[in-house]
């Protein structure tokens, strides 16, 4: 279950004998809970006419103009609304790019495209999403990563803020070439906090007893959600196991069974504030091969559950100002090969997301699919040696990701600082070249 390209001792031999290898630079990842200092003495640099860089500042980056190198740029675009204003990216970019360190970060800020914007503001914003796009394909070797954050007019800063945060910090590692639209739309009333955002929230696991789903609890009691892992009964032992650990409550049942509401109600008298439909499985055959049972049960498990969950929760059970996110996958996004009946509940996810993004927008409730590219998990270790590695050497970074790297984006993404984000599948990839 390892890249075996990210061994140590190997690379040094490849490098030793010159093999002609793209061989992965190690990504930093997060170290334990969120803080306020974690970024201490993390330099970067701003071009913004906002008070943006005044907020980072009070919040915890340093600005030092002269320094040659940065962890970190952040660009503000929001002033460019003709044609002939993209040459400031060129210009920016140009000079700037080369001062970014290895596992550097970038954060470009954009307008959002109105019912009523012009032809040349609309292929003005569109046009930045295609440099975003590049420019993380070119700097993804060194393990730098660059988003584009498109901002709604009238949104305030402050609101933007716990998002380029985010997308400064080790946290968001294995993400990079993503396009979010932040919105007001689906705010509730949380006060924004960096630190133990999740405090006094419960969370709803499904598929919790391993891969990316325990590592999701993982994350979020760490944050300080109390945590309910829901999985399979012959997954008990685990489940009680994790549980334990994290002090944390488990439900052993299939999602799929009728009683599955009825048994999360009864461990949740209080509601709960985060659902993860995280249960998933694979059934790969060609559509000429594939059995009606295979096609059945990932439609049954993948997609058809989580509707049932997210319907019934919505309905009653999940509380104001709570998230959902529904795990897809960029096989729902691009399709793949033998996998039509995974690639279609992938993608029904998105549209599930999207729809119980207006449902709950109302009650301050944010919904996010979530699209994993290859990621080392028990699922994605039985597959063909040949298949894992074009999975995981097409992408950006040139590596799979961690099932931690999936749980950190969720955490931010179910954090009051995440709910300008609603209703958008959020590719977390490393840049993989399959899709959009
Ligand atoms: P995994 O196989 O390691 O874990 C899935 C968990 O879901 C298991 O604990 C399993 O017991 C549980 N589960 C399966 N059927 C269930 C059911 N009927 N009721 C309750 N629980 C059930 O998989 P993973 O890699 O951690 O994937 C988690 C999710 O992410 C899945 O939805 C998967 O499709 C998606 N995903 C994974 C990857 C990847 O590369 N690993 C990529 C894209 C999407």
């Amino acid at each position: 279950m390892a890249d075996w390209l990210q061994k140590k001792g190997l690379q040094k031999f490849i490098k030793t004998i010159g093999l002609p290898l793209p061989v992965p630079v190690d990504l930093p990842r997060q170290k334990g809970s969120i803080s306020l200092s974690s970024n201490d003495s993390y330099e970067i640099q701003i071009e913004s006419q906002s008070n943006l860089k005044d907020l980072l500042e009070d919040l915890k980056y340093s600005f030092d103009y002269k320094a040659d190198k940065f962890n970190g740029l952040v660009f503000d675009a929001r002033m460019l609304v003709k044609n002939e204003d993209l040459k400031a990216l060129y210009f920016y970019f140009n000079k700037n790019a080369k001062k970014l360190r290895s596992n550097g970060r970038v954060v470009i800020l954009s307008n959002l495209i109105e019912e009523d914007s012009s032809l040349e503001f609309c292929s003005t914003t569109e046009a930045i999403t295609g440099f975003s796009r590049a420019l993380s394909k070119e700097l993804g070797k060194r393990g730098s990563t660059v988003q584009l954050l498109q901002i709604e007019k009238g949104l305030t800063e402050l609101r933007c803020l716990p998002s380029i945060d985010f997308f400064l910090s080790k946290a968001s590692a294995f993400m990079t070439g993503q396009v979010l639209e932040l919105t007001s739309t689906n705010i509730g009333t949380s006060e924004i906090n960096i630190e133990q955002s999740l405090k006094g929230k419960t969370a709803l696991i499904t598929g919790g007893a391993r891969g990316i789903g325990a590592e999701t609890a993982k994350v979020l009691s760490r944050e300080g959600a109390k945590v309910i892992l829901l999985d399979i009964p012959s997954a008990e032992e685990n489940l009680k196991k994790l549980a334990a650990e994290l002090n944390a409550d488990y439900i052993p049942v299939d999602v799929t069974q009728p009683d599955v509401l009825a048994k999360i109600r009864e461990k949740s008298p209080n509601g709960i504030d985060i659902l993860i439909n995280n249960a998933g499985i694979t059934r790969d055959k060609t559509i000429f091969k594939m059995t009606e049972d295979y096609w059945d049960l990932v439609i049954k498990i993948n997609l058809k559950a989580a509707i049932d969950l997210t319907e019934g929760l919505l309905d009653s059970g999940l509380n104001d100002g709570g998230s959902i996110i529904g795990l897809s996958s960029i096989s729902g996004i691009a399709g793949n090969l033998g996998q039509t009946n995974y690639s279609a509940s992938k993608a029904g996810m998105m549209g599930l997301m999207k729809k119980a993004s207006k449902a709950g927008a109302f009650k301050g409730i944010n919904a996010n699919a979530i699209a994993p590219g290859f990621i080392e998990t028990t699922m994605t270790d039985k597959l063909p040696f040949f298949v894992k590695e074009v999975a995981r050497r097409m992408s950006s970074l040139a590596q799979g990701g961690k099932p931690e790297d999936i749980a950190e984006v969720i955490r931010f993404f179910v954090s009051p600082g995440g709910a300008v984000v609603s209703g958008q599948t959020i590719r977390v990839c490393g840049g993989s070249f399959i899709g959009r």
